[in-house]
């Protein structure tokens, strides 16, 4: 597509602002929908009028060559700060976020986010620099991420890190590629990478999209994985094996030893989806269990808030055998000095490509303000700190775990870590009240739902997380909502299939947006 074609289908499918009347007419408060903010729009209407500073304007002839310039002036919405402001301050009442309350989102980790890192986030000798400056103009941020990656290799016990991907299912994919080089440098084409029936979604799109095939094992009565299946499909075209620990269920995999023993003696890797870092930190370590790549997702354990498409990180952390593959450039605290002739005093932070690297994942230094906020709540909290997240992250999942057990199935009544898989077969079989009537009648009483159907082997799952941010009131608060719903199913009372009621919109077709996209709104309709 020229850039022309490329402007003019832009400028088509923006909206335009409304004839007026319409969204300025209707009732404040009350609305069933909020207006999209080109139906607010008034021709001429400004939030900003910049002052004049005498500086001479300079020829935009020069700034901007004609053929790069767009004809008609794209369509924005026009509005007042005052309009703006209220705009967005009812579209954030309209929703559940980690800041307004409990939000139990099983391997979610939906925990609540200190706001300090919201203010380094904001410094503006981080957040205003273009990251293409130069390594001696930019030492500050070099040595931000190298700490960053310092203490990431000593949380996960491995050698070196790559910062760049942009997410969890992007540090799969950057893992999987880098097990991929690592065989193909020893000469070998290894066709089949193993997961445990219980993995997250993302594990087995990660391996197909970075060439493997999926072999998968079964989880055993207690909720592991079966370790006589596990050496039933091992032999030496097993690229690796991809494994969570705690595991989807919130189970702690026992015989990591052995399956990691097992994996290394037919030359595979173990590839640790350390998306949800919360039971372990500080307690245990996957380069202590063998794991060879690791990610983690900074914006679940390590504060930015996420979901609805916000910004995440997911670095992967590498043993020795694997760091010349990392992705480049790497950030690198140099411990000699910088050639003679450098007119900038000697940088101690420099950029450096590995030796056999798989190339970018990421443009930049990825995602950079997720990394600064990850390494400021790692400071914060310090190493007693983290180790106290975990502690409290497990002890609270536990005590929902036994609170809720005469409530709910509990298909593995064994302790758990992070979070509580329960479930509501019988619910579902003697009152006709499933998982996710439970779930979004939980809306109702202020508390966002917990995952649901999810892990698949669980029948009627409901995956619990409260995280170690919420206190026992605001646990005993959850337990005795999810109590409550279930006396009133099982009273014959069918109000759960009408839930929620309360909130700005009710049972949404969950699939429709996906398969019907429709990424414009044309406000002259
Ligand atoms: C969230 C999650 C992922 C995927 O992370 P994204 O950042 O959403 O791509 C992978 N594995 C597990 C276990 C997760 O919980």
């Amino acid at each position: 597509m020229t850039s022309e074609t490329d402007a003019k289908q832009i400028a088509d499918a923006a909206p335009r602002p409304a004839a007026g009347g319409r969204a300025a007419s209707a009732p404040l408060l009350g609305r069933a929908t909020e207006p999209t903010i080109f139906e607010l729009s008034q021709p001429g209407r400004r939030s900003v009028q910049l002052l004049t500073t005498g500086v001479p304007e300079w020829p935009v002839d020069e700034l901007v060559p004609v053929e790069h310039r767009r004809d008609v002036p794209v369509r924005l919405a026009e509005v007042s700060e005052r309009d703006l402001v209220g705009h967005f301050t009812r579209l954030s009442h309209r929703q559940f976020s980690v800041d307004l309350g409990a939000y139990p989102l099983g391997s979610c980790t939906m925990k609540y986010n200190p706001k300090i890192c919201d203010a380094v986030a904001v410094l503006p000798g981080l957040a205003a620099v273009h990251p293409g400056a130069p390594a001696s103009l930019t030492q500050g941020w070099l040595s931000l991420l190298v700490e960053l990656e310092e203490v990431l290799c000593a949380i996960t016990g491995m050698a070196a890190a790559t910062l760049q991907p942009a997410a969890g299912a992007a540090g799969e994919l950057t893992g999987l590629l880098l097990m991929r080089a690592f065989h193909a440098a020893n000469g070998e084409q290894r066709h089949r990478v193993i997961i445990p029936d219980s993995a997250h979604g993302t594990n087995p799109a990660s391996v197909t999209l970075g060439g493997y095939e999926v072999t998968t094992v079964p989880s055993d009565e207690r909720g592991c994985v079966d370790m006589g299946a596990l050496r039933e499909v091992l032999d030496t075209d097993v690229a690796g094996i991809m494994l969570t620990n705690p595991n989807t269920l919130g189970l702690f995999e026992e015989e990591i030893a052995e399956i990691a023993a097992a994996v290394h003696e037919v030359g595979g890797l173990l590839y640790y989806d350390g998306a949800n870092l919360n039971a372990i930190l500080g307690v245990v370590r996957p380069g202590d269990m063998g794991f060879d790549i690791v990610h983690m997702n900074l914006h679940k354990t390590f504060a930015t808030p996420h979901g609805g498409g916000g910004p995440g990180a997911g670095p992967v952390a590498v043993s020795e055998r694997l760091v010349d593959f990392l992705p480049g450039p790497r950030p690198v605290r140099r411990l000699g000095g910088v050639s003679e002739g450098n007119t900038f005093s000697p940088s101690e932070f420099a950029w450096v490509e590995p030796s056999r690297s798989i190339g970018r994942v990421h443009s930049w230094h990825g995602n950079a303000l997720v990394l600064a906020r990850a390494l400021t709540y790692i400071l914060v909290h310090g190493s007693d700190g983290l180790q106290r997240v975990a502690e409290r992250a497990v002890l609270n999942a536990n005590w929902l775990r036994v609170r809720l057990a005469g409530v709910f199935d509990v298909p593995f009544d064994r302790p758990c870590m992070h979070e509580v898989v329960l479930s509501a077969s019988t619910l579902r079989k003697e009152h006709s009240v499933k998982a996710l009537d439970v779930a979004k009648r939980l809306l109702e009483e202020g508390f966002h739902s917990p995952t649901v159907y999810f892990p698949l082997i669980v029948d009627e799952a409901l995956m619990i997380e409260p995280t170690e941010t919420e206190s026992l009131q605001t646990l005993e608060a959850l337990a005795d909502a999810l109590e409550a719903i279930v006396v009133e199913a099982r009273s014959g009372d069918q109000s759960a299939w009408a839930a929620p009621r309360t909130t700005p919109v009710s049972r949404i077709d969950e699939a429709r947006a996906a398969r019907t996209l429709v990424a414009t709104f044309d406000a002259r309709r």
